[in-house]
């Protein structure tokens, strides 16, 4: 019952419910060997491009499949937890978050997978969530979906009906508007976030029912957007879906690879990467009037600039400028504001006898309740004269990985749901 009133309410309604029926049949099978067709197409296209895939699987599909899910990380893809059973996480009390993140853990590790990493059903979550991850020591969350503006700048103009359904799947995911924010991992108290992106191939074949070439267009829009704004794009594809997004992986795949600048990498890489960048330690000191050492202290893939003077690396940098290349920000600015700048890879202080002394003094520009976006935003229009650390390791521009969850192999996984839901 709870499952039917979520599908009906939240995730799809009535009429979608019974149109995906027919669909449902013809994707899985009895058995496994369809999906296992789907993942292997999945592996020819990713492994054409020396891609490594992180495939998200609940834990009891797992417990099914272990051949298969064993397999799959023999081969290279990185295996992640996509909760226990295939249920909806912000409608859980935080006790059965609780359990349910270990119990899903310890299930996966009972079958020697070596999980880093987490995503929940349905792209639903709260705090309680990232609590019960990081107690069960999860490294990364990959669950919080923004949704590129693609088809508005592809110029697709969605039918009523259609544009209804892919509002109610943004509405569902909790997304947040890509055109508006910065598109990069956090942390959140000592765990990396990992951004989702939509469109995405549920919405895209089942929801909009987009041909090939149409899909191509929306993830070379997502590729080309990310790229130009150095942000992440994190593509899900379903393996069920894989044979019908077949060719818009591949052409985004292939556009990636050429275009040379940038990085694909696998989530469990993007959360090292991460923490890596994260425990940076950068100092400024004035070194002569208008003069400046900068001393890195960091990992060997960080590039540091000031302008165009950059160093690799756990080095100095010695620069000329007037001000402290620094941002002030005092101490009424919030602790995920402080977080968003230093995600975006500045150094502040708070020290208010240097407040002036500051290239970008932010108690005096914005009011502390400013998005993080907003005073990210402020902070890049100043950026020529402010230490920064590059977003991406050795000089990358931009980000990709390739995901999918793995909800279900069979009919009787799928019928499963219902139940365990
Ligand atoms: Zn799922």
């Amino acid at each position: 019952m709870r499952w039917i009133r979520f599908v009906l309410g939240k995730s799809r309604g009535l009429r979608n419910t019974f149109d995906r029926l027919p669909t449902l049949v013809t994707r899985f099978g009895l058995t496994s060997r369809k999906s296992q067709a789907q993942l292997r197409m999945l592996l020819e296209i990713t492994e054409r491009y020396g891609v490594r895939p992180t495939l998200p699987v609940t834990a009891v599909t797992a417990r099914r499949h272990p051949k298969i899910v064993r397999e799959l990380e023999e081969r290279g893809v990185e295996i992640a937890a996509h909760g226990y059973v295939h249920n909806d996480y912000a409608s859980l009390t935080r006790e059965e978050q609780f359990e349910q993140v270990s119990r899903a853990r310890d299930e996966l590790a009972a079958m020697g997978l070596s999980v880093r990493g987490w995503r929940c059903p349905y792209s639903r979550w709260n705090s309680d969530t990232l609590d019960a991850l990081r107690a069960a020591g999860f490294e990364y969350d990959a669950t919080p979906v923004y949704a590129w503006p693609a088809y508005a700048q592809e110029g697709l103009v969605l039918p009523p009906r259609e544009m209804a359904d892919y509002e109610r799947l943004c509405e569902l995911f909790g997304v947040r508007d890509a055109s508006m924010n910065k598109v990069l991992p956090t942390m959140v108290d000592g765990m990396v976030q990992i951004p989702m992106s939509i469109p995405q191939d549920e919405d895209m074949v089942d929801r909009l029912h987009l041909d090939s070439s149409t899909m191509i267009r929306v993830w070379h829009r997502m590729l080309q957007d990310s790229r130009h704004r150095g942000d992440v794009f994190v593509i899900c594809l379903h393996p069920e879906r894989v044979s019908l997004c077949a060719e818009p992986l591949n052409a985004t795949l292939r556009e990636a690879r050429e275009r040379g600048d940038v990085w694909i990498a696998t989530l469990g890489e993007i959360a090292t990467w991460w923490n890596e960048r994260d425990r940076r330690r950068l100092t400024v000191e004035p070194s002569g009037t208008g003069r400046w050492t900068v001393g890195v202290n960091g990992s060997d893939r960080m590039i540091t600039r000031v302008g165009n003077q950059m160093v690799t690396g756990p080095k100095h940098l010695h620069i000329e400028s007037v001000r402290r290349p620094v941002i002030h920000a005092g101490p009424i600015w919030p602790p995920e504001t402080l977080q968003g700048l230093r995600d975006a890879g500045y150094i502040t202080q708070n020290g208010s006898e240097q407040a002036s002394d500051c290239v970008l003094d932010l108690d005096r520009c914005l009011p502390p309740d400013s998005s993080v976006d907003a005073v990210t935003r402020l902070a890049e229009e100043q950026s020529a004269d402010l230490v920064r650390v590059s977003t991406w390791p050795a000089g990358y521009r931009s980000c990709l990985s390739v995901t999918g969850d793995i909800d279900a192999l069979t009919l009787f996984d799928f019928a499963m749901r219902l139940k365990e839901f």
